[in-house]
């Protein structure tokens, strides 16, 4: 059974669920849309099913595009919708109409307990801010930009794909 996730901004006007079959907080993104979200200089974004997700307070949603500099986008919104609350700011999912199928809340919208990974990705490292010091451990990964294993990929390798 895949796990619920139950998630809300910092103000309480909106909350949700969905259910996720990869639910370990295992990829630190540096890159500048998520270290811009606050926190340490990088987001933790998790996966979900997207036709899983029911939101209530859906009227206090915004949504955030990130303009592009590099290709393929040039200049212009890249396709990932980062979902946010209107009232506090809490940033809550990103969505990407290219992958449907996918919901990736931010670990920090997130109220479940979630599982310790055994060990981090972190991506997106050549965005990161200069005074950042990556805590990067023992069995780390680390890559300048993104890794070659989906999200998906990573939990079903180790055995921590919850079907
Ligand atoms: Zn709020
Ligand atoms: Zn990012």
């Amino acid at each position: 059974m895949p796990m619920t996730l139950e998630g809300s901004c910092r103000c309480g006007k909106v909350s949700y669920s969905v259910e996720s079959s990869a639910p370990f907080p295992y990829q630190l993104c540096y890159c500048s849309a998520c270290r811009k979200s606050g926190g340490a200089g990088y987001a933790i974004n998790l996966l979900a099913d997207a036709e899983t997700l029911k939101v209530e307070g859906r009227e206090h949603v915004a949504v955030y595009r990130a303009v592009i500099d590099t290709p393929p986008y040039n200049r212009a919104e890249g396709g990932c919708r980062r979902h946010f609350c209107t009232a506090c700011g809490s940033m809550l999912w990103i969505h990407d109409p290219a992958w449907p199928d996918l919901l990736h809340p931010f670990a920090s919208s997130v109220d479940t307990d979630l599982p310790v990974p055994p060990s981090r990705v972190h991506l997106m490292l050549e965005s990161k801010a200069l005074w950042v010091q990556p805590d990067i451990r023992d069995g780390d990964q680390a890559f300048e930009r993104y890794p070659e294993q989906s999200i998906e990929d990573w939990h079903r390798t180790r055995g921590l794909w919850i079907a």
